[in-house]
């Protein structure tokens, strides 16, 4: 369809203006002098329902949904029928298919090129932004080639070697002396020229400076549900991706983005659906900022997509908008309010009850009380990371509220901790973005940007 108008376009415009159709046969030909890439980790149809949903009322849209060329991805794995992050990064940004886990190397452990490889070898300056850590999975699929994820400290030392133009993001912790266990990253950003930032006022200050390292918090960024509560100076998506084109655009070859809303996932895993609405709305927010600077650019193609889905997430009918709407933090903010024991086994039921009243606005039972302790506790009997509470807290509101997911249980079973393999939408904007259209695999989305930038 969108062939055809293209070509009634450039058809009618041939007989108007005569020689001026070689120039625009020129264009739509062109290879796009930028790409980003919008990454919704974990989003879902679910996910953007349940957003639209709470942010836009049963008739309304959010901006992704309207961009013109829409496709969907299967995501499965080389080694698994539902991928992981690291997996899905690596996919996207190598075209090869690998084992959960793995990072920028196919299932064997030999290190394959990624996107932002070919765009730097083409003069195209490129940039990694990440509501999560920086050299989380997502992100360290673009950069580095490690044999796990896990391997942080390694994958900070690859950013370095890399020498991307722009990363911001969570995860300063990774780039100091304790955690690499050999010398402070920070300084040797510095002595290549970097300038190094740690906050909303600092990023802002750096301006369009060529080189900009941002580390924004010791672990992955706050929710946005979170920044009131916790006295955040952290920038948003939003923010950081404006930070990044004023730079990047600064070549005149070009450039490659990747900018990651993290935090769509870490809210799904934990059924938190106040936490999925307001995370895919700030997403969508960058989302609309992007396809705009795109419209006025003018060569520049957007493709916004996911990496996989998680938890199965569903608009339920059930589901109680206004009392999740309510909702102003997020379940592992909770986990953080609750009362240890003495022997640190069990939260004390009481902090469980008033936790629950005071953020949910839920009376829960003794029965519930109780359950939240056992599915708290960790392999070794001990309370489990604030972050796993977080999600049995989130289950729990979930039920409560009448959201439709997977159950506890499965998520406990799973590797992932439940994502899924369900097939996750792509949306596109700018030159060649027709090509995305029909049902793709998650390597495609690599062969397609790498066939229209003419690689
Ligand atoms: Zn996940």
């Amino acid at each position: 369809m969108k062939l055809i108008i293209n070509f009634v376009a450039v058809a009618s415009l041939f007989f108007f203006t005569g020689c001026a159709t070689q120039q625009v046969n020129t264009n739509v030909n062109k290879a796009p002098k930028n790409v980003i890439l919008m990454v919704g980790d974990g989003m879902g149809v679910g996910q953007i329902e349940i957003a639209r949903l709470l942010e836009k009322g049963k008739d309304g849209r959010l901006f992704l949904q309207t961009l013109p060329y829409v496709g969907l991805i299967q995501t499965y794995s080389a080694d698994n029928i539902v991928t992981d992050s690291a997996a899905a990064a690596t996919s996207l940004a190598t075209g090869v298919k690998t084992n959960n886990k793995r990072v920028g190397m196919d299932p064997e452990g030999n290190p394959v090129d990624s996107l932002p490889d070919y765009f730097k070898k083409d003069g195209k300056s490129v940039g990694l932004i990440s509501t999560n850590t920086v050299v989380d999975a997502t992100p360290a699929g673009f950069v580095a080639s490690t044999k796990t994820r896990y391997e942080q400290a390694e994958i900070a030392r690859q950013i370095l070697s890399s020498e991307f133009d722009i990363v911001l993001g969570g995860g300063s912790d990774y780039f100091e002396a304790k955690k690499q266990k050999g010398p402070d990253l920070i300084p040797l950003f510095k002595e290549k020229g970097y300038v190094v930032v740690k906050d909303k006022t600092e990023l802002s200050q750096a301006g369009n400076a060529p080189k900009i390292l941002g580390l924004f918090n010791r672990s992955y960024m706050n929710y946005f549900l979170d920044i009131e509560e916790r006295n955040s100076n952290e920038p948003s998506l939003l923010e950081m991706t404006q930070s990044a084109i004023a730079s990047l655009s600064k070549n005149p070859k070009g450039f490659f983005l990747m900018s990651e809303g993290a935090r769509i996932d870490h809210a799904a895993h934990a059924v938190d659906i106040t936490g999925v609405w307001k995370e895919t709305v700030e997403f969508d927010k960058a989302v609309e900022f992007v396809v705009n600077w795109a419209k006025k650019d003018g060569n520049t193609l957007v493709v916004v997509l996911a990496d996989h889905e998680t938890m199965g997430l569903t608009a339920a009918e059930t589901m109680n908008i206004q009392a999740l709407k309510a909702i102003k933090v997020s379940p592992e903010y909770m986990a953080a309010q609750l009362v240890k024991n003495a022997d640190k086994t069990a939260f004390v039921i009481d902090s469980i009850k008033s936790v629950f009243k005071t953020y949910a606005n839920i009376d829960i039972s003794d029965e519930e009380a109780a359950l939240l302790n056992k599915r708290s506790l960790n392999k070794k009997g001990g309370l489990d990371y604030e972050y796993r509470v977080g999600w049995e807290i989130g289950s729990i509101i979930a039920e409560h509220y009448g959201a439709g997911a997977m159950s506890t249980g499965i998520r406990a079973q799973s590797a992932t901790g439940g994502h899924s393999g369900n097939m996750i939408p792509v949306f596109v904007f700018g030159p060649g973005g027709d090509s995305f259209e029909g049902v793709m695999d998650n390597t495609d989305i690599f062969k397609k940007i790498k066939l229209l930038a003419q690689f």
